[in-house]
């Protein structure tokens, strides 16, 4: 045991020396990669969830340089596998991959015979190679069995893949190889099936943090499609101007025509991918994106996973996705370099109490039983029928927010409602705005002194 032990530390050793080394340059591991790296070292299974970009890669690819032995990678597309082999071959890492259509027999041999130090394959090939492969593999030597993208073993996760249910087949053909599962997003339930349907036997489990702290999160409301469009264009055309890559996701192929198609007409090269089109169709618009032929892609999400471009710089979402995890996927897709928007950028925060105090005391005098639109018109100093007949513009606030546009209203207006100062009621289909008890407070201690500051960050259509 002792002589074990002694290797172990050996191994990990070596580890942090490959880190450093010419293969990969860096200078420190970041959480958890060492921890994981050193549980497969021993043997263990382990089960990790960590945020996209927090560098789960190199946790199955620092094992095979280190114990010399082959790391087998079950990954869910052939694009990714293709970049993964790419970049590590660069690295001066013997990598190579199987796809289930492929024939490259000199990848084959070169894998049977253990010679490659990272061996990429589709589940479909990993259930459909024969034992005799596994076999000789295995005689070579196997460090580790990693399913990427593991989250597509389950029904419950956003990208099941059929094949993926199957994978626990390898488990008896490779006794005694640890298998680290690896995600970006699971819920308990994802965890427990994973774990279950890959038989991990007493796994490691690391769930780090899913914040992405170099993401910037911004909401912009717009009434009409067509002016929205117009400011994506704008948008879109600034970030291309400077070499900024953009990913526009939309909900229908037929939006993504049409948003398409505005960005051409405005003159910005612009890529499009949905499920319609062809393989080869798809395959080149996504090398186009990769290699910055074009800076922006219009997509469905069937331009999803394996989309793994380091310096996405912006993902706009025209339209709602479908689930709060698919909203964390998609807008993952930026700044896996790790560059910062919330460091780097100018935070745009402002003292918002003069404003506050006038839309909430407006909100007050109205009754409460209105929507947003009307206090904002009173601020504004309309005189409409339903304002006159209620005598609200004899209320003293009455023209007096006519600096802002009825937008920059509204977005305060969200952000009141978000922080608690305005209370949304629905009733039928009418959403009521009135001031919460935190909102009166706020009213009454702006009442006595002249107000503390409420320094909130401005939206979006509140900067522009
Ligand atoms: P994930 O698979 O979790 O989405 P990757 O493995 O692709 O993330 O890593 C994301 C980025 O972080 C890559 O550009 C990678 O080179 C970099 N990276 C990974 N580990 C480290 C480290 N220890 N130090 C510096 N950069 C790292």
């Amino acid at each position: 045991e002792a002589a074990l032990k002694a290797s172990i530390a050996l191994l990990q050793l070596h580890a942090l020396k490959t880190l450093g080394s010419g293969y990969f340059g860096y200078s420190s591991f970041r959480p958890y990669q060492r921890e994981i790296i050193q549980k497969v070292l021993d043997g263990r299974d382990c089960l990790v969830v960590m945020a996209t970009g927090s560098g789960k890669s190199i946790c199955y690819q620092i094992p095979p340089l280190v114990t010399k032995k082959t790391a087998v990678v079950v990954s869910p597309l052939l694009s990714l596998m293709q970049d993964q082999v790419m970049s590590l071959k660069q690295k001066g890492v013997k990598s190579e991959y199987l796809g289930s259509t492929q024939t490259n027999s000199s990848a084959f041999n070169e894998a049977e015979k253990g010679m490659l130090d990272v061996l990429y394959m589709t589940p479909e090939k990993a259930i459909s190679l024969p034992s005799r492969f596994w076999n000789n593999l295995q005689a070579a030597g196997i460090c580790l069995l990693a399913v990427d993208e593991a989250h597509c073993i389950s029904e419950w996760g956003h990208d099941f893949r059929m094949e993926y249910k199957e994978l626990h087949l390898l488990r008896d053909l490779l006794v005694g190889v640890p298998f680290v599962a690896l995600t970006a997003t699971a819920t308990e339930r994802v965890r427990r099936d994973i774990s279950t349907s890959l038989v991990l036997c007493n796994p490691h489990v690391v769930v780090g943090s899913f914040d992405r702290h170099n993401l910037f999160y911004g909401v912009k409301s717009c009434n009409r499609s067509i002016s929205f469009i117009n400011e994506l264009v704008k948008d879109v055309s600034k970030r291309s101007a400077v070499g900024e890559s953009t990913i526009v996701y939309c909900t229908t192929i037929r939006e993504t025509e049409q948003v398409h198609e505005a960005l051409v007409t405005a003159g910005i090269k612009s890529g499009i991918y949905h499920g319609k089109m062809g393989s080869r169709a798809r395959e080149e618009s996504h090398r186009s994106f990769i290699r910055d032929e074009v800076r922006v892609m219009v997509a469905t999400i069937a331009f999803g996973m394996g989309i793994d471009k380091p310096d996405v710089r912006c993902v706009i979402h025209y339209g709602c996705p479908k689930s709060l995890e698919s909203y964390y996927q998609e807008s993952g897709r930026c700044g896996r370099d790790g560059n910062c928007d919330n460091c780097t950028a100018v935070k745009n925060v402002r003292d918002l109490s003069k404003e506050t105090f006038l839309l909430l005391s407006c909100i007050k005098s109205c009754g409460g039983h209105w929507g947003l639109n009307l206090p904002i018109d009173v601020l504004r100093g309309s005189r409409a029928k339903k304002i006159v007949d209620n005598n609200y513009d004899k209320l003293q606030m009455h023209g007096r927010g006519k600096d802002y546009s009825p937008n920059w209203w509204k977005a305060l207006g969200g952000l009141l409602i978000a922080h608690d100062y305005l209370k949304e009621t629905v009733r039928d289909t009418f959403r009521f705005v009135s001031v919460s008890p935190k909102g009166v407070k706020f009213l009454s201690a702006a009442d006595k002194i002249d107000g503390t500051p409420l320094v909130l960050q401005l939206t979006a259509e509140m900067i522009d």
